[in-house]
Parts: structure tokens; sequence; C-alpha cells
């Protein structure tokens, strides 16, 4: 079936007891045994899994042809559900455009635990295979990227992992539906619910999808299960509502960023625009292959620099200044504020979240906050 279809069907039935149409929110954390001492349901005690996770869970897999997806409470616990699976000892590869939590976490969580990884710039195969070790089990790979929007050949990346015996890790937050990692050769795809798939900016999550079990998922598997960073039951049924619409969402939030996109390609105060649908795009032709559309993030760089990128941003009256993405509102943000020391790109860069208002209105918007910039 195609991704609208299952989107709403998969990991769905009426209850029924009830028959109600759409899934009741189970909160008890605790189920029962019969007289025999049996368990009544699949369902023993809510951490180990409860019927809106599994749901959710169900829906996650089937979107991305896959057997297995495993939910936890944010996108950070998933990516440290990956990190933990490995050994101490063990070494990864990862790009210095990683989301900076991920770089957060092994920076001051796994180098104490013995984790070694080295920052290469996985747009360059060359760079990617001076950065491997002996004992490299992992390449993380995050395309597009945040918040330079660079694209890696997932394919190409995952070929260079096999080929070491090592496994390809594909952060797919920026792109649901719209890149297969697995489909490409990717191992292991994991997201922060968080942010598209969530798309109303009102729940935490994250999960990590693998085609079949194996021993390693197993062990993330048991990182839910008894490591506890588990989403809620609440959290899941909005999760599981939300992935009904995530197609159309993400068409409307492909179309309205190429829209935006081009009309900063054209104004005279915007230095750079960052967006893979733009031919000018250095690896337009690599996302046009692995991508069905581009995506509803993009960043643009001031010709006036910083103090054009902040006077820009006190001037926007419809999108709202606040960090994170992927929600039907559109946010805007002074990404090198946020990263600080972490930061590895120009203070004049503005993200930009491009939500599902009418596009016309946004770029509007835009138009009078650059106004006179030029
Ligand atoms: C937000 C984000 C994360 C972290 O997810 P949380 O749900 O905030 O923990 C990881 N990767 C990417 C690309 C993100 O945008």
């Amino acid at each position: 079936m195609h991704s609208e279809t299952l989107a709403i069907h998969a990991g769905h039935a009426i209850d029924p007891h009830t028959g109600a149409v759409m899934m009741p929110l189970v909160l008890s954390t605790t189920f029962a045994r019969n007289e025999d001492n049996q368990l009544i349901s699949q369902f023993a005690y809510s951490r180990s899994d409860n019927p809106n996770r599994k749901a959710l869970e169900e829906r996650l897999a089937a979107l991305e042809n896959a057997q297995v997806a495993i939910a936890f409470s944010s996108g950070l616990a998933a990516a440290m559900a990956i990190l933990h699976s490995l050994a101490p000892g063990d070494h990864l590869i990862i790009s210095p455009n990683t989301y900076f939590g991920v770089r957060l976490q092994l920076e001051n969580l796994y180098q104490r635990w013995g984790l070694q990884y080295t920052l290469a710039d996985l747009t360059n195969l060359e760079q990617i295979k001076a950065a491997v070790q002996p004992n490299t089990r992992l390449i993380w790979v995050e395309t597009p990227s945040n918040p330079l929007c660079k694209i890696t050949d997932i394919e190409q990346v995952a070929a260079l992992a096999h080929s070491i015996g090592a496994i390809c890790v594909c952060d797919n937050t920026w792109a649901p539906l719209i890149q297969k990692p697995l489909d490409l050769g990717a191992d292991l795809v994991m997201y922060s619910t968080t942010k598209y798939i969530g798309g109303h900016s009102d729940l935490l999550g994250g999960v990590v999808i693998a085609r079949t079990s194996n021993e390693f998922v197993e062990r993330i598997s048991l990182f839910q299960k008894i490591g506890g960073a588990v989403p809620s039951p609440f959290e899941c049924w909005l999760a599981l509502r939300s992935l009904a619409t995530l197609p159309q969402r993400m068409q409307a939030h492909c179309h309205h960023a190429m829209l935006i996109a081009e009309f900063f390609s054209n104004h005279p105060a915007v230095e750079k625009v960052h967006y893979p649908g733009l031919p000018s795009h250095p690896e337009h032709a690599l996302a046009k292959r692995q991508m069905s559309a581009f995506g509803g993030m993009l960043s643009i760089e001031l010709k006036g620099g910083k103090p054009a990128a902040l006077q820009t941003l006190a001037r926007l009256k419809l999108f709202t200044r606040a960090t994170s993405l992927g929600g039907v509102e559109s946010l805007v943000e002074h990404r090198a504020t946020v990263e600080g020391t972490y930061a590895n790109f120009s203070d004049a860069l503005l993200r930009i979240s491009v939500g599902l208002e009418n596009p016309l209105d946004l770029i509007e918007d835009f138009a009078q906050a650059l106004e006179g910039l030029a």
C-alpha cells in the first residue's frame, strides 16, 4: 500500500470493546492476569510495552517498509540507545554538521565511556575513507544537515560502511517520507518524532527503525524496555494521530519552502540561500536522486552580517522566533545563538522552518522584514 494509506491504517484497528474508530488512550501502567495467572492481553507493564506505543511503532515501521520500530521519549534518547549499543573502545565517524545534541552526547557522555569518534565531512568520500580506523563500527549520517542543508550520499556512505564491517545510521528527522534511507542501504533510520512526525510542536519523541531485527537492534530494544526512556501513552497517541496527515503536511512544507527559497535567491539583501531544491545548491543533483522532494527547512545568510540577521528577526511578524522545526507554524531562529561554541557556520545565518500558512503571507512577511537591508 501507499504511504497515504499506511499513514492512516497501519497499526490501527477499531476498538473491539467500544467500537471507537480512533484508538483509545490507555493510561494504565499495569495489565491484569486471569484465574490461570495468564496475562489477559499481550501487555504486562507499560514500560515494557503498551497499546498506544505498539500502534505507533507499527505505523512507523510500515511507513519505512520495515519490521522493527522502537519508540523513545525523545530523539536524543533514541540517539543514545544507538550509541550505547556500541561498546567502549569502538569508533564512529560523524560529520561536524550533525545535530549538535548528538555531538554533545559524544563529547560529554561517551568520551568518558570510551567511545572514539572522528569528525569528517560526509559530503566528501575521501575524507570519510581517511577517517576509517580498524575499530570503526558505525557511520552516522544526517541529511539534509542542520543548519546548512548539506546533502550526504546515503547509498555511497552505507556501501563504504558495509565494506569495513560497520553499520550506517541515518538521522532522517528532516526528511520523513521524502527520503527512504533503508532503501538506500542504511541499516538504521532514526527520527526525532518531535519534529515533522509530531508536526504540531506539542510532543517529544524519538524512534529507531530497522528492516529486520539482529543482535544490534535487539540491544537497542533492550535500552527501550529496561533503559526506560520511553514515551508516554499520550505522546504516542498524539504522534499516531499526527502521522495520519504526515504525507499531506510534508508535501505542503516542501512546496512552501521551495517558493520561499526562490524568493530569497532573488532578494538583494540575501547573500546565500541553503536549500537543496535550488539548482544553485552544490549537491542539488544528488538531492534530486535520493529525495522525492526537498524538505521544509532552509537557511539564509544576510549580506549585512549578524546585525542584519538580528534586525530581520526582530521585524518578522508571522514567523515565530523559536528553535525546533516541523510544526504547522513557521519558525525562525538565529542558529548561532542556540549552538554557541558548537556553531560552525556564519553568524549572519537564519534557520527557517517553513510551516503550513499560505506561502504568499510568509513571503510578504520576509519582504517587509528585509526591506531597506540590501
Ligand atoms: C531535534 C533533533 C534531534 C533531537 O531530538 P529531540 O526530540 O529534541 O531529542 C535529533 N536530530 C535532529 C536532526 C533534530 O532536528
